[in-house]
C-alpha cells in the first residue's frame, strides 16, 4: 500500500503543502532553493529504498524522511550560522547560536505542514513520531554536529548492531536516516 493510502493524504492536501513550501523557499537563493529541497528529496528517496534500509525501516520512518528532506532548507536566506550570529540577525535572535538555520527550517517547516494540516488522518501515535523524527532529522543537517552524527554510525556499524534488541534497532534506524539527509544535502554543495 502507497503512503497516500496507508496515511489517508488525499492529492489537493499534499499538492497544496508542497505549493506553500515551495514559496517558503527563497526563489533569490541561488542554491538553497526548492530545487534544491526537491533534489535532496529524491536523493534521501533513493537511499531509503536502498537494499539495506527498504526492508528495515518502517512506513512511518521512510514517510518522515521524506518529508524532513523536502522542508530542511525551507526559508533559507543564503547565510551561514556564524554570519547570523555576528551581524544580530532576527533568526539568531529567535533561535539562538546553535543550529540556528537549521531550527529556523524546522519551525518554517512544521509551520507549513500543520497549516496544510497534511498529518489530519495519521493516529496521533504516527502523528508524534512524523514530528519527533522530523526534528531529530532536520536538526542533524547542522554541519557543526558533523563529527557527533559520524561518531555515532560509524560505532554502530563498526561495533554490529543486535537485531533483536528493539533499542539498538531503533538507533541504527534513525542513524541511517540521518546520515541519508545528511548526504543528499552536502553531496553536491
Ligand atoms: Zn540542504
Amino acid at each position: 500500500m502507497g503512503w497516500m493510502a496507508k496515511f489517508h493524504i488525499d492529492v489537493i492536501t499534499l499538492r497544496t503543502f508542497l505549493k506553500v513550501l515551495a514559496h517558503g523557499y527563497r526563489a533569490d537563493n541561488p542554491f538553497h532553493n526548492a530545487v534544491h529541497a526537491a533534489d535532496v528529496t529524491q536523493a534521501v528517496y533513493y537511499f531509503i529504498n536502498s537494499p539495506g534500509l527498504r526492508d528495515r525501516l518502517t512506513d512511518v520512518e521512510k514517510f518522515t524522511a521524506v518529508i524532513a528532506a523536502v522542508i530542511h532548507d525551507v526559508d533559507h536566506p543564503g547565510l551561514n550560522n556564524a554570519f547570523l550570529e555576528k551581524s544580530n540577525d532576527l533568526i539568531n535572535l529567535i533561535h539562538g547560536s546553535s543550529g540556528t538555520l537549521e531550527r529556523h527550517h524546522l519551525t518554517a517547516g512544521l509551520d507549513v505542514l500543520f497549516r496544510c494540516d497534511l498529518l489530519k488522518q495519521m493516529t496521533p501515535e504516527d502523528r508524534e513520531h512524523v514530528c519527533s523524527l522530523v526534528k531529530e532529522l532536520v536538526l542533524a543537517t547542522d554541519m557543526a554536529r558533523h563529527g557527533e552524527f559520524m561518531e555515532k554510525f560509524n560505532g554502530l556499524h563498526t561495533n554490529g548492531v543486535d537485531w533483536s534488541n528493539s533499542g539498538e534497532f531503533g538507533a541504527m534506524r534513525t542513524s541511517n536516516l540521518n546520515i541519508s539527509i545528511k548526504a543528499g544535502s552536502i553531496r553536491n554543495t
